[in-house]
């Protein structure tokens, strides 16, 4: 009651950020040389100096026992997709019979969690099977409230013995680094007045979600085995009447969002819209979007607080890309954009000519990277949940491509047409002397099918799955656009030492390119069937599956590319591969045998006693002789649905038992198909399993 009096009185501002160790909250807790060396370590994004390592954790501690706190941990994010963390109290005996709150700069920097049974994929061997954190000062510290204290969460990144990445978040930091350096070297070329030492990426994740209430959910095995409905009748009033999009929020809903966005607010993460989704019971939360680094772990933590926020308001929140079939899926929407050395957004058309050269250069670095490694940022959003998503005519299909827009697709093809000395006649833009149209930055009539769209400032690439890690996907974007700006500022220089006149030079450059990648190009609707034979003809890739998507990293042109960026070295890439194809072949395993327990000890058993029931009926009707226009019709589909059911479940062990992740699939999309008959003969009372009804609209 004390939290909502607060609230009631407008003191929202008081809540904000008050649990994370700011650069605002570190001023009052370090001494003035302390915190001038942490803030320039930070504005780097270096690590920081043992020099003030004791003190920066002291002051942490203060910080964070004046919260509430009795224990630390290194928050970290192994290849499990989730976050981790192993609590640490500051408790330390004194040697005089008490104890004391300690918190050295060493644990402060370093951890050294027995986490050997995270995925490592063989980069570990057992008798060096520790992985190690260390402190990403880039993100700040936080504190996660308990129900009586507190803990203090430090964002790490997670290593082996040997240096190896065993997170997600240390290929991300390097890929940024790449990316860095390539804009750092364009900049220069450019002429770019550096304000900063470094360049950076911006991300702002959109996050879909579903709530349902719990008690349906503790009624379904494949909801709380899975996270997904493996059987369920689509109900005849879904999303078809577009009434629940940016509809009314229900007050059970907003009074968790509001709880929700409170949470986020204290941890400073700008949580911005939140509305109602397609589907019923489906929802959607996004932040302002932030340096990429940050706006990953503010992602994380925003799933972390869906779901402990849902439980609290006895929800149970679905991240899964695809909980339920038939209607929309749950994506993640990653709005990226560079920030270069001078502060500006490299993705905004400039107002002369100049900007606009840089502008142009940077579209034209993007097709480059996107048409040269479309398998590979593909493999980025690959897993079991997303496959239901992609090409599912409700999420970008598995091709991609570049949506430009009408206005700004005309100015590549006249710089496919044009250069400098036909621009009089053909009114083509000549880099870096014509200013360009003003674009249009309308958000309505934006191409919602396309997996990868320039929005005005950014791109916003669509593919990602609502449960992924944004950390995935970001490294990969960061690495190609690197390596394409890479080859671009070598050619630039070569050229240009040679032939002297630079935009001349360039506009070359830029043509060459767009001939040769405008096919990743497509402003049209990505949902038609026209769109994939098209793309056939193009030659694009069409990667339906994980494992075929997976693939992709494992080809000589990825390890090169990883390796050539300093992002992932070979060892690191290809345990990946081995742990992401793992993880799939797991979650399709762990599918098939949570659908064959359903059928066998909730579906069959439903089925066989209204059988049993009819039975009785007809033989009751028989009996008397009365006449009998249904009940042995509706005998018959009971039984010849539940044969069917049976043989599903046949398929169904048959391929668990030949371990084939393909098979177990199909016999999964036969055994529903008629398990969903059954749910549609079977009395309600009988039926062992919340309805889709239930679960969408009782809320
Ligand atoms: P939508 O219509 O898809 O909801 P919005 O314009 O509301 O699009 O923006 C969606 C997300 O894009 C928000 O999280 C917003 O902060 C983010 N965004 C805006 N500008 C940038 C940028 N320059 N870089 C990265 N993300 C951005
Ligand atoms: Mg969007």
């Amino acid at each position: 009651m004390k939290e909502n009096k607060r609230t009631n009185k407008g003191a929202i501002t008081e809540l904000y950020g008050e649990n994370v160790f700011s650069l605002k909250n570190m001023r009052n807790y370090l001494s003035e040389n302390a915190y001038k060396l942490l803030v320039s370590t930070i504005r780097r994004g270096k690590s920081i100096d043992s020099k003030i390592a004791d003190e920066v954790a002291d002051a942490m501690k203060t910080w964070a026992v004046s919260k509430g706190a009795t224990h630390f941990t290194h928050w970290f994010q192994p290849l499990t997709g989730a976050t981790a963390e192993k609590h640490d109290s500051f408790i330390q005996p004194d040697n005089e019979g008490g104890v004391i709150l300690k918190f050295s700069g060493g644990e402060l920097i370093k951890g050294e969690p027995d986490a050997s049974s995270f995925p490592s994929g063989g980069l570990r061997a057992t008798f060096e099977a520790r992985g190690y954190t260390a402190w990403d000062p880039t993100s700040p510290a936080f504190i996660k409230e308990g129900k009586n204290y507190s803990t203090l969460c430090i964002p790490t990144a997670f290593y082996s013995y040997h240096g190896e990445a065993l997170d997600k978040k240390i290929p991300l930091l390097r890929s940024v680094e790449a990316l860095s350096k390539q804009v750092l070297r364009m900049g220069k070329l450019f002429g770019v007045k550096a304000k900063k030492e470094r360049a950076y990426a911006t991300l702002g994740a959109e996050q879909e979600y579903f709530l349902i209430d719990k008690k349906f959910y503790r009624q379904r095995l494949d909801l709380i085995q899975t996270g997904r409905t493996l059987f369920g009748r689509g109900p005849s009033k879904h999303q078809q009447m577009d009434d629940h999009y940016f509809g009314a929020i229900k007050t059970r809903i907003i009074n968790f969002m509001e709880d929700l966005d409170k949470e986020l607010w204290r941890l400073a993460i700008p949580s911005k819209t939140r509305h109602n989704e397609v589907c019923p019971a489906q929802f959607e939360i996004a932040p302002v979007f932030e340096e990429q680094n940050l706006a990953v772990d503010h992602n994380m933590l925003t799933m972390e607080a869906l779901n402990k926020i849902a439980e609290k308001h006895g929800f149970v929140c679905l991240m899964h890309e695809k909980p339920f079939a038939g209607v929309n899926g749950s994506g993640k929407h990653n709005n990226w954009s560079i920030v270069g050395p001078d502060g500006k957004n490299w993705l905004s058309p400039g107002d002369n000519p100049h900007e606009n050269a840089k502008f142009l250069t940077i579209i034209c670095a993007l097709m480059k990277a996107i048409d040269t490694n479309a398998d590979l940022l593909r493999s980025g959003v690959a897993s079991a949940g997303n496959d239901h998503r992609l090409g599912a005519n409700e999420a970008p299909p598995a091709i991609l491509s570049i949506f430009l827009g009408d206005q700004l697709l005309d100015v590549i093809e006249q710089i496919e047409k044009g250069g400098a000395k036909s621009s009089k006649k053909t009114k083509a833009i000549e880099i870096g002397v014509t200013s360009l149209p003003m674009l249009p930055r309308d958000v309505t009539d934006r191409n919602r099918t396309s997996p990868f769209a320039f929005t005005g400032n950014k791109f916003e690439f669509r593919a990602v799955g609502s449960n992924q890690s944004c950390a995935g996907p970001n490294a990969i974007l960061n690495t190609i656009v690197a390596d394409a700006l890479d080859e671009i500022c070598t050619e630039l220089e070569t050229k240009v030492k040679k032939k002297g006149d630079f935009n001349e030079v360039l506009q070359d450059i830029l043509k060459n390119i767009v001939k040769k990648h405008k096919r990743i190009l497509f402003n049209g609707d990505n949902y038609t069937e026209e769109w994939y034979k098209e793309a056939k003809k193009r030659g694009l890739p069409n990667l339906k599956k994980t494992p075929e998507a997976l693939r992709a990293m494992t080809s000589k042109r990825a390890i090169d590319l990883f390796e050539r960026q300093g992002v992932l070295r070979k060892s690191e890439l290809i345990s990946r591969y081995e742990i992401y194809v793992e993880q799939y072949d797991q979650i399709i395993n762990i599918e098939a045998g949570t659908a064959l327990i359903m059928a066998k000890t909730m579906i069959i058993p439903a089925a066989l006693r209204y059988q049993d029931d009819i039975s009785a009926t007809l033989d009751g009707i028989k009996g008397l002789g009365c006449k009998d226009t249904g009940t042995k019709g509706l005998l018959t589909e009971i039984c010849d649905q539940t044969e069917k059911t049976f043989s599903g479940i046949g398929k169904l062990e048959k391929a668990i038992k030949d371990k084939s992740s393909e098979k177990m699939i199909s016999a999964m999309e036969y055994l529903r198909s008629a398990v969903d008959e059954l749910e549609g003969l079977i009395p309600d009372d009988l039926w062992p399993l919340p309805s889709y009804a239930d679960m969408l609209f009782l809320l």
